[in-house]
């Protein structure tokens, strides 16, 4: 009973969800907010100025190799798009140090691809890194909100925030600092790769803040080493493997190891898209409290560890 609460907690408003889908997410929610605490990304092209402010870290293995007890402004993690049979992106456990079955998969895939021929899923695996930060919220700054984007977007692209500080004076690097911060006077500009258009960071400019509060602040910003919504390694396994495991039962001989290797990049690569399309709306899923499908929603002890509880959702919404 406790559990189903604590699953209805986190669950995302509708608003939230068709943010998150903006950004190329398509999933369950990343982040575990603090109430009142949103998200936030440049939505179009243009200039924008971001204040970042610290947090406190509480990782006593942070990535960032920054000491605990620190103040700090960034928390880089690894999302695995694609996921399961609804396509989801899920936080890679990795980045918190847990196991991950899809990266176990990977190392699984790398281990036999002396051939090469495994080079393409083994990219896909590898999954994409976001960083993410603590802002004022640039409508009401007594207010904090979360900004994330693609490394490739903000940090690491040509003119983003790692070039700046590569290259930055001593004073702009204690940008995100109560005291002697700076404001980062961030330019947005339109981009596109593989026929899929974005924007990304093309300047960054440092401009002098006003001092700010540091107990007030750190009160309000995101424990950034605590907000990572990570699935169970149980119900991530399951989701990533659901295709391979329907799969199994349908295809009669059993196949090699590398057939079996070859398949699983097909389908990362949505080789088969009618097939999936079949396996969603036609075939019914069963409901494991005994109930039925679409119908039966959040009524069953068994809903907990459901294979279908977002698509039970889904259907029972509609
Ligand atoms: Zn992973």
């Amino acid at each position: 009973m406790g559990k189903r609460n604590k699953r209805r907690r986190k669950r995302v408003s509708k608003d939230d969800v068709r943010k998150n889908a903006k950004k190329g997410g398509g999933g369950g929610s990343w982040f575990i907010l603090p109430d009142g605490v949103e998200e936030w990304a440049p939505e179009k092209k243009g200039k924008y100025r971001i204040d970042v402010v610290p947090y406190e870290v509480t990782d006593s293995d942070h990535p960032d190799e920054v000491e605990e007890g620190s103040i700090w402004y960034k928390r880089m993690f690894v999302v695995h798009h694609n996921i399961g049979p609804e396509n989801k992106s899920i936080v890679c456990p990795r980045s918190v140090k847990k196991k991950c079955p899809v990266h176990e998969e990977r190392d699984r895939i790398s281990s036999d691809n002396d051939d090469g021929d495994s080079d393409d899923i083994i990219k896909k695996l590898k999954g994409q890194t976001y960083c993410a930060m603590n802002i004022l919220d640039p409508e009401d700054s007594d207010r904090i909100k979360v900004f994330c984007m693609s490394t490739g977007k903000f940090w690491s692209c040509d003119a983003g925030l790692k070039t700046e500080l590569l290259e930055a004076d001593d004073e702009n690097l204690s940008f995100y600092d109560t005291e002697g911060g700076k404001t980062l006077k961030v330019r947005f500009s339109d981009d596109s790769f593989a026929g899929h258009a974005f924007i990304k960071a093309t300047k960054v400019e440092f401009e002098d803040r006003d001092d700010m509060n540091e107990d007030k602040t750190l009160a309000k910003t995101v424990n950034l080493d605590e907000f990572l919504n990570v699935l169970p390694y149980e119900k991530l396994k399951t989701m990533f493997l659901q295709e391979e495991g329907d799969d199994d039962s349908e295809d009669k001989p059993k196949k090699n190891k590398k057939e079996k290797k070859k398949d699983k990049g097909k389908k990362l690569e949505k080789a088969d898209p009618p097939k999936k399309e079949k396996k969603g709306k036609g075939k019914k899923k069963k409901c494991p409290g005994g109930g039925k499908f679409g119908r039966d929603f959040e009524k069953f002890d068994e809903c907990d560890e459901c294979p279908h509880w977002d698509a039970c959702e889904e259907a029972h919404d509609d």
